[in-house]
């Protein structure tokens, strides 16, 4: 039996960053960026106005104000995407649009509130800054600026990025292929008919989704009987695929023929892990394909995939940041537990203030699905504590990815030492 630190450290060993591919970049969000991106140009391109107003000389100018306004030829009439193809004359001005470029001679924009047009000419009521109200060129990114780099995952704004350099197509790291079987005589598949003595296999259903939310394909094999044959070809089928998760079959039971046909397959890493729930979890590298062998029972499956499947299937589809951050949070209620092994309990998470209280889901047992759909984390305690009383703080792998969110823009209700500490939100009424 291996401990949970050492079974991951023995498969992350193992699992190799998969290959690249090259995306529109529309469909590149939330994906692991491949290569680095150099802007090819400045942006914005060249200087244009940040104001609607006149593009003028700053000499022209620079002592007019609202008792002596300077009078100004208007030259042009400059929307944006147009380009004045003259030179600005002394004396003269460009009636010029936000994002329209600076006609040349021009070193400055008086913004239009400060202007009265009248006919052909523009009375100028203040003196403005020299160089004021232009954007320059390459202000935003400079031409061989690396503008995002390897390892990042793209946002909308990296997109935004993407797109204003003119990329449309990136390359990015793959997605990896989880092929997912499902083994035990007593499943029926969801659509089947109702037989007695059998159980729906749920487990096929919660870790594809499971797989999905961090960004692996899900591939379902559907049931293996447990039978030799039909076993090892859908294990081969499997093998296929960039990582195999198999349910059930690894314990100590008499029909557990998966520990057995994976023994003949290939030598696995181990068999056993020091938790609970998910303690027989089998791993090993097969065919070139890691392999995993997570216990039948439907938590303990959809925990060990949390501990084991999903940081392998991030570090594949190459992010760097494999795990969630854990939380310290104040437990309500005491928990006996035996050492020996890390346990996993399944817990509500509430703010409250500027504290996370965490209380038991209750029944543990591993059968009991309902635990985990009432689970907002995984309350962590080690293996050689025995004891954790009500308000110890704990620690807590937080799986709501909507925990922190809140009804109301609480943000906008703080003041003073809260606006400077928060960290997460009340409920507070705006
Ligand atoms: P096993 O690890 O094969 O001994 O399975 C332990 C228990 O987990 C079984 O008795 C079933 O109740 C449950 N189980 C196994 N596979 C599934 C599945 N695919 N979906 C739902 N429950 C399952
Ligand atoms: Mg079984």
């Amino acid at each position: 039996m291996v401990s949970v630190a050492e079974a991951i450290r023995q498969i992350l060993e193992q699992i190799p960053r998969l290959g690249k591919e090259r995306l529109n970049i529309l469909n590149s969000a939330g994906r692991v960026l491949a290569e680095d991106i150099i802007a090819p140009r400045n942006i914005p391109p060249w200087d244009n106005s940040a104001m609607d107003g006149y593009a003028v000389r700053w000499l022209d100018i620079q002592t007019a104000s609202a008792g002596r306004p300077f009078l100004l030829k208007v030259l042009a009439d400059l929307p944006a995407g147009k380009v004045f193809s003259g030179r600005l004359s002394p004396g003269g001005a460009v009636r010029i649009m936000t994002g329209a470029p600076l006609p040349r001679g021009a070193d400055t924009v008086v913004q239009a509130e400060d202007t009265e047009k009248a006919g052909e000419w523009v009375k100028i009521f203040a003196a403005t800054k020299k160089g004021k109200n232009i954007r320059r060129a390459g202000e935003d990114v400079k031409a061989e600026e690396r503008v995002l780099d390897e390892g990042m995952v793209l946002q909308p704004a990296h997109i935004g990025m993407l797109a204003s350099i003119k990329r449309s197509f990136v390359s990015v790291y793959q997605r990896p292929r989880v092929a997912i079987l499902s083994t035990g005589d007593e499943l029926l598949e969801i659509d089947e008919p109702w037989e007695e003595g059998k159980i729906i296999n749920s487990n096929s259903y919660a870790l594809a989704a499971q797989v999905r939310e961090c960004g692996g394909i899900p591939l379902q094999l559907g049931i293996a009987k447990d039978r030799r044959e039909d076993l090892l070809a859908k294990i081969q089928q499997g093998l296929q695929a960039d990582i195999l998760v198999t349910s059930g079959g690894v314990s100590v039971g008499d029909y557990d023929l998966v520990k057995a046909m994976l023994r003949e397959l290939g030598k696995m890493n181990f068999w056993k892990v020091a938790m609970r729930p998910g303690q027989p979890l089998a791993f090993g590298v097969i065919s070139g394909k890691p392999l995993f062998g997570l216990p039948g029972n439907p938590v303990s499956s959809m925990v060990s995939f949390e501990q084991f499947v999903r940081p392998s299937i991030l570090k594949m589809a190459g992010h760097r940041k494999l795990f969630r951050p854990p939380l310290r949070a104040v437990l309500r209620g005491d928990i006996e537990k035996k050492g020996g092994l890390i346990h996993f309990i399944r817990c509500r998470l509430s703010i409250e203030g500027e504290k996370i209280y965490a209380s038991t889901t209750g029944d543990q047992g591993s059968g009991i699905l309902s635990s985990m759909v009432k689970a907002q984390g995984l309350l962590v305690l080690p293996a050689d504590q025995t004891l954790a009383r009500g308000g110890e703080e704990v620690t807590v792998i937080p799986l709501d990815p909507t925990l922190f969110h809140s009804d109301t823009p609480t943000y906008l209700s703080w003041s003073g030492a809260r606006r400077k500490n928060c960290c997460f939100g009340g409920r507070f009424k705006v």
